[in-house]
């Protein structure tokens, strides 16, 4: 039988190590934690090589006391916490003290710190595979500076592990960006192999721990996001989602902050998703930068070695703040056009302004910053309305319209392909026309209820004793949708259709409505007013009834008043249904693929 033994510390903190460090960028992530958390306002990066030889953070945060100094690279060593308890309100990155521990055991760690008092003089201490050897005194400026060589280099098992140094830089830029993006009042640099590759300076009266638009611009400059605010039962929520032209089947763009802390969580990441859903195709996702602040205690940041995931007491009421802050953005800014119709929205979805601070705790209240930007933006479209082809969209970017297409033809009796501008459009009739209705119906419902038109005689629906029954329960709601039906003891005569959907099959669109209306459970409570997601659906559910069907003729009258109507929607991007309506072809595009550069 082999001895029990009690393992050497040094072999202890390797293992540690491997929980912690598995590579340059998990190094990088904890220097930059404890700049951060030295109250920095300067943090300057050196790597090179991938940071497989040299990984250096230099910080002008509250440095380390001399005596402090060796101390720091011990295990269970931290300024941070004292007891348990402290977890549950922790407001800084580290906590654990096992960071400068673990990462010296597997490197040689250089640190040199100031606290910039004149009682404590500036330090500098090496420690090599575990080995710390005594602080000796130098002079430098307040701050510290660690540095860390020769990742792994004792234990050529995990440096095996590693990657190309091309991989491994990416992987530094990956934990870089986030950190840099959630602390906007710090000025990073970023410099590799020499090489100046990020200057952030640090943007005025921001906050760290919360999103700054200046910030998240700079770093991700091809995107643009639509602002998001959220504020209610105690979570807020800061940040923007992309624009749904962003939208892609995969995004690497999608960073979410719970209380400043760069996190990973798949909750987040769907609920965006599910309140971007009526914008994009299915399946696709758009570009997300999003910050949650929740009490901390609601929290938990203590189940991962990494930090890297959190536990939500309540991850329910975090999701649906998201998924409603997402909604409420793209409805706002792609959406409504006069003050009247914004104003009628903001109460339509619980949502107040400012202005009108209501006492319910529960009440959503999100800034009507939207607004502010879509009358500079009607200003700069009446100038250019009479002068030029070009007008600007919601979004402020120019917008095509029907004249600068100069060709349609029919494809197949299902697509009609466009040139437009300078690029070639390849359009989904169908789904083209599923948008344009939608528009026009939820238009219509909102403003009086969808218009009607009497049927010269009255027709018989064929509905089952308990749709028969649940009829009556949802009259007012199928009136407000442009149906008007006379229910005696067993039968049900339909006396008015919606105006635009004449032609459509009332008794099969009549069924599907009802059974949609069976699927909205807490319906009674709501007063029998159809609204928000169901509204949308229900709609939805119509309008792919009206619309233009697959292999239908079109002529070119038709097919151009289509592309018209399509560019006056809101969302001109998908089908209520999120299926896509435009695949644009670039003219680079294409002469890219004929090898025309
Ligand atoms: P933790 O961050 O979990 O406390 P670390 O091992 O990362 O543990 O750091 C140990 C301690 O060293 C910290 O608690 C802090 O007191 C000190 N320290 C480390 N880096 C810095 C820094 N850049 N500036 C000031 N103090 C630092
Ligand atoms: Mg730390």
């Amino acid at each position: 039988m082999p001895k029990i033994k009690k393992l050497d510390p040094k072999v202890i903190d390797q293992i540690a190590a491997g929980e912690v460090v598995e590579r340059p960028a998990s190094v990088l992530k904890e220097l930059l934690d404890n700049a951060v958390d030295s109250g920095a306002t300067k943090i300057s990066i050196k790597i090179k090589k991938g940071g497989l030889e040299r990984i250096e953070v230099q910080d002008n945060g509250c440095g380390i006391e001399k005596d402090d100094v060796s101390l720091a690279l011990q295990s269970h060593t931290t300024s941070k916490i004292e007891s348990i308890s402290d977890i549950s309100e922790i407001k800084t990155m580290g906590f654990r003290g096992e960071a400068l521990s673990s990462i010296s055991s597997v490197s040689k760690v250089t640190i040199r710190s100031s606290t910039g008092e004149q009682s404590n003089p500036a330090s500098e201490i090496v420690c090599t595979y575990g080995e710390t050897g005594d602080a000796s005194t130098v002079s430098m400026e307040a701050g510290t500076t660690v540095i860390v060589e020769n990742l792994f280099e004792n234990l050529p098992a995990r440096k095996k592990f590693l990657k190309s140094e091309k991989t491994e830089y990416r992987k530094l830029l990956e934990v870089f960006i986030p950190i840099a993006l959630i602390n906007s009042a710090i000025h990073f640099t970023f410099n590799s192999n020499g090489r100046d590759i990020y200057n952030l300076p640090a943007v005025k009266n921001a906050k760290n721990g919360s999103l700054h638009p200046r910030r998240v611009s700079e770093i991700l400059k091809d995107i643009e996001f639509v602002d998001l605010f959220y504020d209610g039962e105690g979570i807020t929520i800061g940040g923007g989602v992309g624009h749904p032209r962003h939208h892609a089947t995969r995004t690497s763009v999608q960073y979410t902050f719970i209380n400043g802390r760069p996190v990973w969580d798949s909750g987040v990441a769907k609920a965006v998703s599910v309140g971007a859903s009526r914008f994009i195709p299915e399946d696709s996702r758009v570009p997300f930068v999003v910050a949650v602040s929740i009490p901390t205690h609601q929290v938990d940041v203590n189940v991962h070695p990494r930090k890297l995931e959190v536990r939500f007491a309540n991850p329910y009421r975090v999701y649906s703040a998201v998924e409603n802050a997402v909604k409420a953005a793209y409805e706002q800014n792609l959406g409504a056009d006069s003050e009247e119709e914004e104003y009628s929205r903001f109460r339509k979805s619980g949502v107040v302004s400012p202005s009108e601070k209501s006492t319910d705790d529960r009440a959503l209240r999100l800034r009507p910053r939207a607004y502010e930007v879509k009358k500079s933006l009607e200003f700069s479209k009446m100038l250019l309305e009479d002068s030029d082809d070009t007008v600007y969209s919601a979004e402020g970017e120019p917008k095509l319209t029907a004249s600068a297409v100069s060709q349609v033809r029919q494809f197949l009796g299902r697509y009609i392909l466009a040139s437009v501008g300078e690029e070639l459009w390849i359009i989904d009739q169908h789904a083209a026309a599923e948008r344009i209705r939608f528009e026009k119906l939820i238009d219509e419902f909102d403003k009086s209820g969808v218009p009607y038109q009497n049927l010269l005689a009255p027709m018989e629906l064929q509905l089952s004793d308990s749709d028969l029954e649940f009829i009556k329960e949802v009259k007012d709601i199928l009136e407000s949708l442009g149906y008007f039906i006379d229910i005696s003891k067993s039968t049900a005569n339909l006396s008015a259709v919606p105006e635009s959907l004449k032609e459509a099959d009332h008794q099969k669109l009549i069924q599907e409505l009802l059974g949609e209306l069976r699927d909205i459970e807490d319906f009674k409570e709501k007063g029998k007013v159809l609204a928000g997601k169901y509204r949308d659906s229900v709609i939805a559910t119509m309008a792919c009834h009206s619309s233009v069907r697959m292999n239908r003729k079109l002529d070119d009258a038709e097919a151009r008043s289509i592309i018209e109507q399509l560019l006056k929607c809101n969302n001109s991007y998908s089908c209520p249904h999120g299926r896509p309506i435009i695949w644009k072809l670039a003219q680079k595009d294409i002469d890219d693929h004929f090898e025309r550069g």
